[in-house]
């Protein structure tokens, strides 16, 4: 199979690609080193089936040729990471709603099976963990930019349904939660390789709001092997899928977790939200997914638990 994937010098494509050469197949990446990086890339470069153009998926002449070429795409171009969102919104908005809809558009021209990133983000301040793929999606105001990034994943979520719904376009959604894993960079924001990075040069563990917040953690490895077998699976099309981890730890267990791992002298200190982010910026206590659409469809069941995860982590950042 020949796989186009957008943001494929990104932490998760690039992982994608790995996995996708292991099983034989071509790859080709598309992307605009906007977060992602060559380094990411650098030990697949050498490959007979890796091929890879530094371009944005706006360039809609190459990516209508790259679409062409390909029988697959993976469209993980994105702006991610809350830091950046926040920071960022315009950018976080137009990237993320008008890279989706020229990928579809092109992509629709000639039927391709497009599998499509969403984030566990879209559930919002839901309480009503776990969350299954159908339950409501709970998003606070507009005034409040975290919230355009869920936003904009949720339009991309109904341009792709109204793909496959109005035009037949083959689509797959998955919404990945707390993705993590070696190559991933706490510059955008994500909190494990942050907290890595403190406790490694005995800096304090930043640890935001009164850290009672929990999150469940899925090893990179165990995310895209279940794209992978989606994509290998024809009931999947048209459908949304969680792809994530049951396993549920506060932010401060985590914090004293990766202190204890690294044998770190670091302090964990509490910084209020608002000085973190943005005054008055809202965070959501705890996200659980509900595997089980997943699980049935394909066997997925996660491989690799918390402690492996953060051992291979601290492991990649002392290595850096
Ligand atoms: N967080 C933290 N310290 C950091 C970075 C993040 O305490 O240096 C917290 C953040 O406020 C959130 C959780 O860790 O409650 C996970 O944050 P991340 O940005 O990794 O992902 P999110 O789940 O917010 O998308």
């Amino acid at each position: 199979m020949r796989v186009l994937i957008t943001g494929g010098a990104g932490f998760v494509g690039s992982h994608l690609a790995e996995a996708l050469l292991e099983r034989g197949d071509e790859v080709f990446v598309l992307d605009n080193l906007s977060t992602g990086s060559m380094d990411n890339i650098q030990h697949l470069k050498s490959h007979p089936r890796f091929h890879y153009t530094i371009d944005s998926v706006t360039n809609e002449p190459l990516l209508a040729e790259m679409i062409d070429r390909a029988d697959t795409v993976v469209h993980l171009a994105a702006a991610v990471g809350v830091k950046l969102i926040v920071e960022a919104p315009v950018h976080t908005i137009e990237t993320n709603v008008h890279g989706t809809e020229v990928v579809l558009r092109h992509a629709n021209k000639k039927k391709k099976l497009v599998l499509i990133a969403s984030t566990s983000e879209v559930y919002g301040k839901s309480t009503d963990v776990p969350f299954g793929e159908d339950a409501d999606l709970v998003l606070g105001p507009t005034t409040k930019h975290r919230w355009a990034y869920a936003c904009s994943k949720m339009i991309d979520e109904f341009l792709a349904l109204a793909y496959w719904k109005e035009r037949k376009l083959p689509v797959i959604i998955v919404r990945l939660f707390n993705t993590v894993g070696p190559r991933q960079t706490g510059q955008y924001g994500m909190v494990i390789p942050n907290f890595v990075r403190q406790a490694l040069a005995g800096q304090p563990i930043t640890v935001f709001g009164d850290g009672t917040q929990s999150r469940s953690f899925t090893y990179v490895g165990d995310v895209v092997r279940a794209m992978v077998a989606l994509i290998d699976e024809p009931r999947a099309v048209g459908q949304v899928f969680n792809i994530g981890n049951r396993g549920e730890i506060s932010i401060n267990a985590l914090a004293a977790r990766i202190k204890e791992l690294t044998g770190s002298s670091s302090d964990i200190v509490l910084v209020p939200y608002d000085q973190a982010y943005e005054s008055g910026f809202e965070d959501m206590p705890r996200r659980v997914p509900d595997i089980s659409k997943i699980s049935s469809l394909v066997g997925y069941a996660p491989t690799v638990q918390l402690d492996e995860i953060l051992t291979r982590v601290i492991e990649f950042f002392r290595q850096q």
